[in-house]
């Protein structure tokens, strides 16, 4: 996607006045990350993203990850060229801290960084998505002689990581693994099993590659309870911090997949390989759930990286494409395809949600960010809880879109869409993946129903709603312009109040009914954040537009574009409720002989 345009000023806009970018600057530590430094950030970021990694994805795509049959992968041409330049530029290690190699900076200018990658080539994005992932497992969990020997590489990106967990009787039931760790007389751990689905787990961009393995040792506890996390590198590390003897694993083969062709998905073979216990035995899966809610998150982001790259694409498509006659078009003569009303509804309903699900995402980033450095332990905490609240809803959420709005885009190509040579349908291919892996969306449900509301009594919840609720007064006195968007967003907040109530008063005596409604209910929570991010929007924006500063031709698409998702997609919240509250008897009133 040679032609992408990095949005900064749409990534900017949300920086300021969704997330509150300036009152994080001022937090300790983070003095380096002023608005105007970050300004210049983004832009390098924009710039290196469109000219360096943008040019890779088609032929990422085309040519795709190539395995010798043997042990080694080859990545598609120009990839190796493109991550040395990527590490070189620092980009993979904005928000590590500092003396770790890191720049410091908060997790939601990593989050915008990982937008801007993602949109450029989502397959090559997930190699530094899942070496961060690494980063803080070991940077949280592991030992300082872990930490001494490999964050120094891994921060950088010269070495690279991954996450071990699935095999082919444990996918969304982690706690079913069987691979092996056995103790050996030196305090290293000897690891074996088949994996599978291993996403970069083996390639030639990096000098070494840092699984982080979950395995079961002897005589542990059955299910998620015996499990413990071990970091397991392709090549043992010397004493002088090199790479030296090749350890026992490899990659046996890769998959042939529907996208992503150019990220290896990798089934690995650990034979008696040498591996490292991170933190406690019996603790990986508290371990690996570090690594897993910050990559729930970061793939929540690719759902709005490929919904933004295909409305780049089918915006430019519908300024081009003559077809048809709009009504008042001179007679004998055709109209762009963006004339006409139904082309424009798709591509708004695009451009709606792009917005709702950025300002959901940096949200949740900011919550991150305010969880791990506010000085106050009561804003710590309360931040804690909004982001594992959130969590689920941006990871599920944005994939759903991701795959709705890239199918959307591909529809605003009529035929075109559907042969290749656009690159629309590459991204509604590699769309498909992120609502399975990391968790199925399923999955995601039944975390936000049956553990995430129910947090301190659904404390965290009320505490959300009620923030929801504050904007009323705003929304209130912003006039007549916010008049639709004020109702509205006061029925969705209704609407979400009313899910929550009948999830606490069913859950607890009824789990099934619960679960049932589990996937509506985080639609609906969704659809209603969508409608407070869209709403605070539409006040930052009228208060830009009073005070005189800003573009009053894009402040006024963002008004605009608010209201069209609060009046138009908004009151889907409603017809969600009767799923919501439907209970588990009509799923199975038809047995399965009849299904
Ligand atoms: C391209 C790709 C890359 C991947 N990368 C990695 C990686 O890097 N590391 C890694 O460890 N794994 C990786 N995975 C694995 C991925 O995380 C799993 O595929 C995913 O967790 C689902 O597991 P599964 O495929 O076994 O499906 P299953 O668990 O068999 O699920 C099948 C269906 O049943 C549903 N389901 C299952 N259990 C329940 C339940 N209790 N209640 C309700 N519904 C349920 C699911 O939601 C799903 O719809 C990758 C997979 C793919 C395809």
């Amino acid at each position: 996607m040679a032609d992408y345009k990095p949005p900064l000023d749409d990534i900017e806009f949300v920086l300021r006045n969704i997330a509150d970018l300036e009152a994080l600057s001022k937090l300790d530590g983070f003095a380096h990350a002023d608005p105007d430094t970050v300004h210049n950030a983004l832009e390098e970021a924009g710039r290196f993203m469109s000219e360096v990694v943008a040019p890779t994805n088609r032929i990422g795509d085309e040519v795709g990850s190539v395995h010798d049959g043997d042990r080694d992968v080859t990545t598609p041409p120009g990839f190796k060229e493109a991550y040395t330049k990527f590490i070189e530029s620092g980009w993979g290690a904005v928000s590590y801290p500092q003396d770790v190699g890191g720049a410091g900076l908060p997790y939601l200018i990593g989050m915008a960084i990982q937008e801007l990658t993602t949109t450029a080539n989502m397959a090559f994005s997930i190699c530094p998505m899942l070496t961060m992932g690494a980063v803080e497992s070991i940077l949280f969990h592991g030992s300082e002689e872990q930490q001494a020997t490999y964050l120094p590489k891994l921060t950088t990106g010269e070495w690279t990581g991954t996450m071990v967990l699935t095999e082919p009787g444990a996918g969304s039931d982690v706690g079913a693994l069987r691979t092996k760790a056995e103790p050996r007389e030196d305090g290293t751990w000897a690891i074996t099993g088949t994996k599978i689905f291993i996403t970069w787990g083996e390639h030639d961009l990096a000098e070494n590659i840092i699984h982080m393995v979950l395995a079961r040792t002897p005589e542990s506890p059955p299910g998620t309870k015996g499990i413990s996390l071990f970091l397991v590198p392709k090549f043992l590390v010397g004493p002088d911090g090199e790479p030296g003897d090749r350890n026992a694993l490899h990659a046996v083969s890769i998959e042939h997949k529907l996208g992503i062709h150019a990220s290896p998905t990798c089934v690995m073979s650990f034979e008696d390989a040498t591996g490292y216990l991170i933190g406690e035995e019996h603790h990986g899966m508290r371990y690996m759930f570090t690594m897993m809610n910050s990559a729930r998150v970061a793939v929540g982001v690719e759902g709005l990286a490929v919904s933004e790259a295909a409305y780049q694409k089918a915006l430019a498509y519908a300024k081009e494409r003559l077809q048809g006659r709009a009504i008042g078009q001179k007679a004998g003569e055709s109209s762009l395809i963006i004339e006409h009303p139904d082309v424009r509804r798709m591509l708004m309903t695009m451009r709606a949600y792009i917005e709702a699900m950025r300002g959901l995402l940096y949200l949740n980033a900011e919550a991150f960010d305010l969880a791990h450095h506010h000085p106050d332990e009561a804003t710590k905490q309360a931040n804690q809880e909004l982001l594992e609240l959130l969590t689920p809803i941006s990871k599920a959420w944005c994939t759903d879109l991701g795959v709705e709005l890239t199918s959307l885009g591909l529809q605003v190509f009529g035929g075109m869409g559907y042969v290749e040579e656009t690159g629309i349908a590459q991204l509604y291919r590699d769309a498909r993946i992120a609502p399975i892996y990391e968790g199925t969306n399923g999955i995601q449900a039944m975390d936000l129903v049956g553990r995430k509301l129910p947090m301190r009594g659904g404390g965290a919840t009320r505490d959300l709603i009620a923030r929801m609720g504050a904007l009323d007064a705003d929304l209130a006195e912003a006039g007549e312009n916010l008049a639709s968007i004020r109702t509205g967003f006061a029925e969705g907040v209704s609407v979400l109040t009313e899910a929550v109530t009948w999830l606490a008063e069913h859950g607890p005596a009824q789990p099934n009914d619960a679960l049932a409604g589990a996937t509506p209910f985080l639609r609906l929570m969704g659809t209603v954040l969508g409608g407070f991010v869209m709403a605070q929007a539409s006040l930052a924006a009228t208060e830009l537009l009073e005070k005189g500063e800003g573009d009053p031709e894009f402040l006024k698409a963002k008004i605009a574009t608010a209201r069209f998702y609060i009046d138009q997609l908004l009151p889907e919240a409603k017809s969600l409720l009767p799923m919501v509250t439907a209970g588990v008897d009509q799923l199975f009133e038809v047995p399965v002989g009849q299904l």
